[in-house]
């Protein structure tokens, strides 16, 4: 960013969201927030002003960094609404959890031998997100087993991002926490940028690049993995 610029204004969202089975039990995922501190890191060091909706996580996030704290996809899909709405960029890293019990009990379950719990799906908060803004740049992270490009490619379209950073799940446990991860970058255009395996904090940059040259209309400068 050169001095002329503005500043944007960045709302990231990060780690995992918890959906309540009881109130000592919940369905969750893996992710840590990591990929989101990255984002906030990178992004604060370019002095873009950062909001981060943040599901459970232990994650340090950068002093100037507002952090706002939520527990499940129905409190992030509410946060990022409100946030969303003025800002300039949106960054989806966050792993919302895609299923959450129909019931929740109200007090604790007792030991069983067998427990059917019944599911249901939580709203996909980028894809039912109001494009208010003409210009703002959407950003969103998928995990994929098998083929990645193709479903990667789907979700581009479907959830009407401007961007997509796809990551391949591997035996190694990749890319959940400080693992590196195998990445591709997809534009709305049709661009795939294959990055190789990298560490978030290079996939951070990489992006970070990517939506300067969106919004300020020019090379910034070229960060690889
Ligand atoms: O889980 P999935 O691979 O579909 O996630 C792709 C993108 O969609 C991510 O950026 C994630 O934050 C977002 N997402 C969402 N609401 C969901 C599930 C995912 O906004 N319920």
């Amino acid at each position: 960013m050169t001095r002329r610029q503005k500043p944007l204004r960045i709302v990231i969202t990060a780690g995992s969201t918890r959906e309540p089975i009881d109130p000592v039990r919940f369905v969750s995922n893996y992710s840590t927030g990591y990929m989101g501190a990255c984002l906030a890191m990178e992004a604060c060091s370019r002095s873009h002003h950062v909001v981060v909706i943040l599901g459970p996580s232990t994650e340090p996030f950068p002093r100037g960094v507002q952090v706002v704290s939520v527990e499940d996809a129905r409190q992030m899909d509410r946060a990022l609404r409100r946030r969303a709405r003025r800002a300039d960029v949106v960054m989806m890293a966050a792993a919302v959890s895609d299923f959450r019990p129909v019931r929740v009990a109200t007090s604790k379950l007792r030991r069983r031998s067998r427990l059917a719990l019944v599911l249901q799906s939580t709203p996909d908060l980028v894809a039912r997100l109001p494009r208010l803004r003409k210009r703002q740049v959407i950003a969103g992270f998928a995990i994929e087993t098998g083929r990645v490009l193709p479903r990667a490619r789907r979700k581009l379209r479907e959830k009407h991002l401007d961007l997509l950073l796809a990551q391949q799940i591997s035996r190694r446990g990749e890319p959940f926490g400080r693992r590196p991860v195998r990445a591709w970058l997809l534009e709305a255009g049709g661009t795939i940028t294959a990055l190789g395996r990298c560490s978030k904090a290079q996939v951070a940059r990489v992006l970070l690049d990517k939506i300067e040259t969106l919004w300020y209309g020019r090379t910034m400068c070229a960060s690889a993995c």
